[in-house]
């Protein structure tokens, strides 16, 4: 039905406010253009002022006008490349309510042949119940709440690099963020953490990666337990999957979510993981492969959840199956354990892309994870477990850095195993029944 990012178009004093072009320069009036995509977003945040800059390279576009979701934003003044003032206009959307403010940033940028940029002052406001920039020192913006702390798109296909900076945090707290992400990433990916972090150092991959924890006062002994064979997964990763993308620094850091949220996010190159599940090594290493399935391949629509969080809940009961068997035997348990616990109506992979609202459709629920785990369970049973690693890889290696379809996914392994998987994907993934599990595909 609705992906609530909507456009409205430009609502010339809807709300918005206009830029400062002086009389003499070449004035460009706002415009949408939800094609124009952007390609970089280098950010700048004054902690303490609660003030940032976002400079964004945007795709060449035989259109003018650029468009960006913005949230609760108020952007103060928007730039070119040389320092010249830009239009702008800010409208709020159609979804937009007093709870949850959506907007629509839209610039007065010309068609260009070229990439153009544009630097974007602002003023931003914390945002709890994991919609922006918390209180507590963290940021979390998944699915489509980026607007609540830099213009975005939060289309989960469309990749940016990122760099960041932060400005005047509080002292005597350590700040746990990537000063660059250089491949493309879904803007949801990006994120800081900052508190009274202790880094544990784990060890280092065959390929040279270095794997930390970042653990709080009394957390010692969880990160110790949680990183156990962190680094033995992370290795296996990237010996079986394909070169992590992410750069040569990675960890994962203990956050204060409110109480009652579990989990972790795959903010790479430092996931984060709630403090109550801190010791838990399957949810490391779920985050983890995320640097894989999610982050490093993007989901071609939300409809396509199951190829993140599927995929990443089989890697990390297959990882941890190799490096550390017990421990790979029990997340399958929990795995069976919570598959019961799956509803025959939850959505799982819907048949459509760019309608379902992840969100408020039924879809963010343990289905897309435990159904997605053990259909790759199922075809590892059928196939043998390393000719689905191969196909795995194969994928990855076609896609990384760029978004993909779970339908893209069966083809791939016909083509590394032999093995046609379209029906046990259709009563794993689309059926309102839920097979037997730990039993090979038909
Ligand atoms: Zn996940």
């Amino acid at each position: 039905m609705k992906r609530t990012v909507l456009v409205v178009g430009l609502l010339a004093g809807c709300g918005g406010s206009g830029g400062g072009a002086g009389p003499d320069a070449s004035v460009t009036t706002p415009s949408d253009n939800p094609a124009r995509a952007v390609t970089a977003t280098d950010l700048a945040f004054d902690l303490a002022g609660k003030t940032a800059t976002a400079t964004l390279t945007l795709a060449p576009s035989e259109k003018a006008g650029a468009g960006f979701e913005s949230g609760d934003l108020v952007v103060t003044a928007v730039t070119d490349g040389s320092g010249a003032a830009i239009e702008f206009a800010s409208a709020k959307t159609a979804d937009s309510t007093p709870a949850d403010v959506r907007s629509r940033l839209t610039l007065g940028v010309p068609a260009s042949a070229d990439p153009v940029t544009v630097t974007i002052a602002y003023k931003w406001a914390n945002h709890e119940s994991f919609t922006g920039i918390s209180k507590d020192g963290y940021t979390f913006n998944w699915p489509y709440y980026c607007g609540n702390m830099f213009p975005c798109h939060s289309d989960p296909a469309e990749g940016t690099t990122f760099t960041l900076a932060l400005a005047n945090a509080p002292a005597g707290l350590v700040s746990v963020f990537p000063a660059t992400i250089a491949q493309p990433a879904p803007a949801y990916q990006l994120a800081w953490t900052i508190g009274a972090y202790t880094e544990l150092p784990l060890g280092t991959t065959t390929a040279g990666t270095t794997v930390s924890l970042f653990y709080r006062t009394g957390e010692l002994a969880a990160a110790t337990k949680g990183g156990a064979h962190l680094v033995a997964a992370f290795d296996w990763l990237e010996r079986t999957i394909g070169p992590y993308g992410f750069g040569g620094k990675v960890g994962g850091a203990s956050v204060p979510w409110p109480d009652g949220f579990a989990g972790g996010m795959e903010h790479h190159p430092f996931w984060h993981v709630a403090a109550g599940d801190f010791a838990d090594e399957n949810t490391q290493v779920h985050e983890a492969a995320h640097g894989w399935y999610g982050d490093g391949i993007r989901i071609g629509c939300w409809e396509d959840f199951v190829l993140s969080e599927g995929t990443v809940s089989y890697l990390a009961g297959r990882a941890l199956d190799v490096v550390a068997p017990s421990v790979g035997a029990a997340s399958w348990t929990e795995y069976a354990r919570e598959l019961r616990g799956v509803a025959g109506t939850d959505l799982t992979w819907p048949d459509s892309c760019g309608t379902v609202d992840v969100l408020k459709d039924n879809l963010y629920t343990n289905a897309p994870y435990m159904r997605g785990a053990f259909f790759y369970r199922a075809v590892a049973l059928k196939v043998g477990a390393d000719k689905l690693d191969a196909a795995l890889h194969a994928f990855y290696v076609a896609k990384k850095g760029k978004s993909a379809h779970m339908a893209d996914m069966l083809p791939t392994i016909q083509a590394s195993t032999g093995f046609d998987a379209t029906a046990c994907a259709q009563a794993w993934l689309r059926s309102t029944t839920i097979p037997a599990p730990e039993t090979p595909c038909d």
